[in-house]
């Protein structure tokens, strides 16, 4: 296997004058990431598994990319999770030393850990070099989103990272050319392995705006900047400032999105009513890929492919994908068409296993060694993926149908009267589940009636798909990647 980060390989090397990360003013160069991570991978050498205070800055970045080096497993924290999780994450982690900033003030359940601060500035590539670890040997444990259940640490070994991150180069012909606009946090897979490592194994940029804001999109990517990674609630943002084109900062913004050669929205389904809203506004698709902690990227819209709302494009490169049903019989030939099924896959993208976690690994695998995500889809006729949504939360029983929440969500969203939208099943003697949608309305002082909502979802889609019951919230319950936390609304 070829070096995880080649650009990093040889810090006096063509590239090393190029800026590898940019966070707000602070910059390093390829020359300058290499040296301060070879002088922190120095120090790591031996040790069994660190820990990396994961804040959206440059030390985040060396703390990673000097594990990686010295070939000690790194797992990200979310500085912004509560003490409880925390302390359950470094339990079952059990990581020698938490790597930080030095200016980063530590939660007691990170006390009993040794504290390594990382140092941004050192200028002397140390020419020790590090031997490119084995391929199976684990990179990084990167915990699950936790939307289901406690996160779950998924051992993700560096051939997985690998085989993923080029797989999207060949579907995004990504170079080292691209400059990329990030704002997602550095504790998951999108925000790191994708947002970070993705750029790096290239050898081209990332630039993180710290905090997401349309207005700082629109500065990136009009300055230079030619890929911007999001998740839902981003482009939302973007589509709520597009707006009608009236407002003073929807042109400049409609501008530099049209201007960026790849949008790309992932970590949970991208509303329709949004995709058009952008696409409408500055006649660029937005490219969703479908991907998991455990197996890294599994789908995507190809660069040069038609983004079309609602679906997740087709399996990357080396990904195998098929559609299961609820007795395990796989999906195939023309009876596949519109039919349900579960989504498993298989190749170099998929994680090792659980840490601590046997049984919820090997429940996780078919015998032939499928792994199974839990998400439920049906096939496009050309192969492309529409995910319904996941089995446990997203896919309601009721009447003898199977609904998925999806959908319902969507025509809620078409709604002018509808901001955000949520569908959960919950038990009803006559149907079995009933269809309940949670609304945020436009105008909380006049929120459009629960049988306005209703009649609008059955004429738009079927009269079963009709939600029973309606019920308003301020805000849905969000977790810190956007994600709704069905099980907050008792799904
Ligand atoms: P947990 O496994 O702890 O319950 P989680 O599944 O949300 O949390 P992640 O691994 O971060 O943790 O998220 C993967 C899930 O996100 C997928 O299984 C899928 O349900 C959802 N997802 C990711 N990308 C998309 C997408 N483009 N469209 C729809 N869903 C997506
Ligand atoms: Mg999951």
């Amino acid at each position: 296997m070829t070096p995880l980060l080649p650009a990093l390989q040889d810090g006096s090397g063509p590239a090393a004058a190029r800026e590898a990360v940019r966070f707000g003013e602070h910059t390093l160069t390829y020359a300058q990431l290499a040296a301060a991570s070879d002088a922190l991978a120095a120090r790591l050498a031996g040790a069994g598994r660190v820990a990396v205070w994961a804040t959206p800055t440059p030390e985040t970045v060396v703390a990673v990319v000097a594990a990686l080096r010295a070939g000690v497993p790194a797992v990200p924290l979310n500085p912004r999770t509560g003490e409880r999780e925390l302390a359950h994450i470094v339990a079952d982690s059990a990581p020698s030393a938490v790597l930080a900033g030095a200016g980063d003030v530590l939660p007691p359940a990170l006390g009993a850990l040794d504290r390594t601060d990382v140092d941004t500035s050192a200028t002397v590539v140390n020419g020790v070099g590090f031997p490119e670890p084995s391929p199976e040997s684990p990179a990084l444990i990167v915990y699950t989103s936790g939307t289901t259940g406690p996160p779950k640490g998924a051992i993700l070994p560096r051939r997985a990272i690998a085989a993923s991150l080029d797989a999207l180069e060949d579907a995004w012909q990504w170079t080292g050319d691209d400059v990329l606009v990030h704002a997602l946090p550095l504790f998951h897979v999108h925000g790191l392995i994708l947002g970070v490592l993705g750029p790096l194994r290239r050898g081209g940029s990332v630039r993180h705006l710290g905090r997401f804001s349309a207005e700082g999109v629109a500065r990136e990517l009009g300055s230079g900047g030619t890929m911007l990674f999001g998740v839902p609630t981003m482009y939302h943002r973007l589509a709520e400032t597009l707006g009608d084109g009236s407002a003073p900062d929807a042109a400049g913004l409609a501008k530099a999105l049209a201007g960026a050669r790849l949008l790309v929205s992932g970590s949970a389904a991208l509303p329709v009513h949004d995709h058009e809203r952008i696409a409408a506004a500055t006649g660029r698709g937005v490219v969703e890929r479908y991907g998991m902690t455990e197996t890294l990227m599994n789908t995507g819209v190809r660069a040069d492919g038609e983004p079309r709302p609602g679906t997740v494009g087709a399996p990357l490169p080396g990904v195998e994908l098929r559609l299961v049903e609820e007795d395990g019989t796989p999906l195939v030939g023309p009876t596949a068409e519109d039919a349900v099924g579960e989504i498993q896959v298989r190749g170099p993208n998929v994680f090792t296993g659980y840490l601590n976690r046997p049984d919820a690994t090997a429940a996780a695998f078919t015998e032939d060694g499928w792994f199974r995500t839990g998400d439920m889809a049906t096939l496009d006729t050309d192969g492309c993926v529409r995910i319904v949504g996941r089995r446990a939360t997203d896919l309601i029983k009721s009447g003898g149908y199977k609904i998925g929440a999806g959908e319902i969500e969507n025509a809620l969203l078409d709604h002018p009267g509808v901001r955000e939208a949520a569908v959960t099943g919950e038990p009803d003697p006559d149907l079995g589940e009933r269809i309940v949608a949670w609304v945020v309305p436009s105008d909380p002082g006049a929120p459009p009636t629960e049988a306005e909502l209703a009649d609008h979802v059955a004429a738009q889609l079927a009269p079963h798909k009709r939600p029973r019951t309606v019920r308003y919230l301020e805000a849905l319950p969000r977790n810190d990647m956007g994600k709704i936390m069905k099980r907050s609304l008792g799904a």
